[in-house]
């Protein structure tokens, strides 16, 4: 790929892991446009952060004027959306803040790329364009039965997060169908991988257990939900980007469903396996990392099931997981054990 390509939340999980593949494995210009929340951090960003061809831009997408100067500055023929807040727990105690940027803010970035198309960008821009929306499976709500999510699933949020990210997903099919923006859509399943902020499962899990603290798991625990490695889905999103046909939607999963008591149950058999000599490991004779699990009142609204349907974009675009959830989970557990410098990194920010 040999694009300008503007990313907005690349100082996030899969921002960050997207920004690091671009630089790394294409000729690609990345400018990464990120607000800088709780949740994004340059250290993630320290392999590529030096390189010509990696921009950073401290902004917030709410803000329309300057991200409209930024589009006339960098010139961009790709954009790759991600910025959003992301977390269903923090959307149930404040969702306005998830209202603003998931929703105004990806109206804004239509509304800024409209215009750059319109009035500033040269004709082969206006051929090559596109508009990349990343958007998450959880927009289709609960999966009661054994099916799967597909690309024609009606859309059934049932948190403020999904409902948001669902009402972006609508807002840019409207700016293709209404002023012919070529947009691409993709919606994804549940990543985990390094640099991922320790509020989510699986980092939350793997860091409580490194500490001795309590494994919280909601409910019972038998909420389903398939995982995939976040450079897998890198590398789904670029083959979208460059080869995805416009106005089409692509559903990017890991073919892998698990209960999330499973994912934690195999989390600290890895560690048991890793860190032996951790006072609670069954080896070194405490009672083993299982113990630590605790089972907290379950999340309101907490879907039971999410299982996607990722054919087509194996059909059509030839995706397909490089990771099993066994090698993948592995990988991360080692990433978390070797790297405190980035976990201190964001402790650190909290506290300050
Ligand atoms: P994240 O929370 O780790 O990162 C979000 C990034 O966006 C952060 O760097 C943050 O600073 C930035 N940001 C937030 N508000 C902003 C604003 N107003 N202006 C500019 N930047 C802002 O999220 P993530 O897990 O990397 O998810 C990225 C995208 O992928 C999101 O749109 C999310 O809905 C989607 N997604 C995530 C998953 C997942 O499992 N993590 C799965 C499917 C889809």
């Amino acid at each position: 790929m040999n694009k300008r390509i503007l990313v907005t939340g690349g100082a996030g999980f899969i921002g960050s892991a997207l920004i690091r593949h671009l630089i790394k494995n294409t000729q690609a210009t990345v400018i990464n446009i990120d607000k800088l929340t709780y949740a994004g951090n340059l250290e993630s960003l320290l392999e590529i952060s030096e390189d010509d061809r990696y921009v950073f831009e401290h902004l917030d997408i709410v803000n329309f004027q300057e991200l409209k100067n930024l589009f006339l500055k960098h010139e961009p023929d790709l954009v790759m959306h991600l910025a959003a807040e992301s977390h269903v727990d923090r959307s149930i105690d404040g969702p306005a803040e998830f209202i603003n940027t998931n929703i105004i803010g990806t109206f804004n970035l239509l509304e800024a790329s409209r215009h750059y198309l319109e009035n500033q960008c040269n004709n082969l821009t206006k051929e090559t364009f596109r508009f990349h929306h990343i958007s998450t499976d959880e927009v289709y709500g609960d999966l009661l039965d054994g099916s799967f999510f597909t690309e024609n699933t009606p859309y059934d949020p049932s948190s403020p997060y999904s409902a948001s990210k669902a009402s972006s997903d609508h807002l840019v099919r409207a700016w293709h169908k209404t002023y012919k923006l070529p947009t691409l859509v993709t919606n994804c399943s549940n990543n985990y991988g390094p640099f991922h902020y320790p509020e989510k499962l699986i980092p939350l899990i793997i860091l409580n257990a490194l500490d001795n603290k309590p494994l919280p798991i909601y409910g019972n625990g038998n909420q389903i939900r398939d995982w995939l490695y976040v450079d897998d889905h890198v590398k789904a999103l670029c083959k979208v980007a460059e080869f995805g046909e416009i106005g089409e939607t692509y559903n990017i999963g890991g073919f892998n469903e698990k209960k999330n008591i499973d994912v934690v149950l195999t989390i600290c058999d890895i560690l048991e396996e890793l860190v032996p000599d951790n006072p609670i490991a069954k080896q070194s004779g405490g009672e083993g990392f299982q113990s630590l699990i605790s089972y907290v009142e379950d999340r309101p609204g907490h879907d039971l099931r999410y299982a996607i349907d990722a054919t087509k974009i194996n059909k059509e675009l030839g995706w397909y997981p490089s990771e099993t959830f066994e090698s993948g989970i592995k990988k991360t557990v080692e990433w978390y054990i070797q790297n405190n410098d980035w976990t201190n990194s964001i402790f650190k920010k909290e506290i300050s």
